[in-house]
């Protein structure tokens, strides 16, 4: 197995553009051809689970957080982060990290954690605007089948549960073919009215460029002729935090005691709330303070996170229960996540779970 085709396999479910501008997501060390063994997975590159992918002849390590963000100008030791890349560049160790692009996905961190609760009718608590277009292209009606088949394939035509998602209407195109062109149907420098179907599907934003070089091996035209429309819908399944039910009410003394021992949270700093029932749950790993208007907008009982300050807390007035059970805590089943993810794919592909906790926040 190569590098690369780890790369592929995670950006498949979580592309790099959705991504938050501030995020370094992607392969950070080593390069896409390398061979790879075996992989560590942490949520946190530390320089101990350097040191421990190297007891375990591990060649990869697989990261939530990205060990770098911001520019290197040296690489001398004198940090952490300088000493982790030095030994994993002498080990021959790739780094490989999905952070915010694996936050913004339906089946991302946000799935672990709501797996844990038990959240049943999830949905995304704040979808990402401006990730969808409409794509309009003109295809003669012999190859009408060929061309939409060929773009749903590459991505488009996706709607909720319902993929193959297409429209179409006949009507007639006109074209004259120049000097130098070869068309496929008509002749040169002759008005030519050919019989077309208007083929328009919907197509996620970071998925265009491959649904566009398949419309264009497609269609059997030299210049095909297509229209790409910006949409005001959201995707449903990409955005920030999510909200679910739980199958039953707790008590919210109750469920947050669940939460503290689901989260091996050694404190859960919270709000209390008018309801003394919590149905509908919202949660964001990591820190999510950014999303408690959303919770409240969304009828959340609960808004579950990690890193909240506290004038944050006085945001809810009493409407909704703020639990924050660190943001380590929130995210330490990533872990699982991502050994999910290699797994089903790659069954026998050789995976160490870290044993390092890499959460730099003690409790007394
Ligand atoms: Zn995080």
């Amino acid at each position: 197995m190569k590098v690369k085709d780890l790369q592929r396999l995670f950006e498949t479910i979580a592309p790099l553009s959705l991504q938050e501008s501030y995020d370094n997501s992607g392969l950070l060390v080593g390069n896409s051809n390398d061979e790879i063994s075996k992989a560590i997975i942490t949520i946190d590159v530390t320089e101990a689970v350097v040191d421990e992918a190297i007891a375990e002849n591990a060649d990869c390590i697989i990261a939530h957080h990205p060990l770098i963000f911001k520019g290197i100008k040296k690489l001398t030791g004198s940090n952490e982060i300088e000493r982790c890349l030095i030994k994993a560049i002498k080990h021959s160790i790739a780094i490989y990290c999905a952070h915010t692009n694996m936050d913004n996905v339906f089946v991302g961190i946000n799935k672990m954690i709501a797996d844990k609760i038990g959240l049943i009718s999830r949905q995304i608590l704040a979808p990402s605007k401006d990730t969808l277009v409409k794509l309009v292209s003109f295809v003669p009606t012999s190859h009408i089948q060929q061309v939409r088949t060929a773009l749903c394939n590459a991505g488009a035509g996706q709607i909720g549960n319902y993929s193959d998602c297409t429209f179409s209407t006949e009507g007639k195109g006109t074209f004259t073919a120049n000097e130098g062109s070869s068309p496929f149907v008509g002749e040169q420098a002759k008005l030519h009215t050919e019989v077309e179907e208007r083929l328009e599907t919907v197509v996620p934003k970071y998925a265009l460029a491959q649904v566009l070089q398949a419309l264009q091996s497609a269609h059997p035209y030299e210049e095909v002729a297509y229209d790409v429309f910006a949409l005001e819908n959201v995707h449903p399944q990409i955005g920030a935090g999510l909200i679910g039910e739980l199958e039953n009410p707790e008590d919210v003394s109750e469920f947050l005691q669940r939460i503290k021992t689901t989260f091996k949270a050694d404190g859960v700093r919270y709000t209390e709330s008018k309801n003394n029932k919590i149905k509908r749950v919202a949660i964001c790993g990591g820190a999510g303070s950014f999303l408690i208007s959303a919770a409240l907008r969304a009828k959340a009982d609960i808004f579950i996170t990690g890193d909240v300050k506290y004038h944050d807390f006085f945001i809810p007035e009493n409407k909704m229960v703020i639990a924050d059970i660190g943001h380590y805590e929130s995210e330490q089943y990533t872990k699982e996540l991502f050994y999910e993810i290699v797994t089903k794919k790659f069954p026998k592909f050789a995976l160490h779970l870290s044993k390092v906790n890499t959460n730099p926040i003690k409790y007394l």
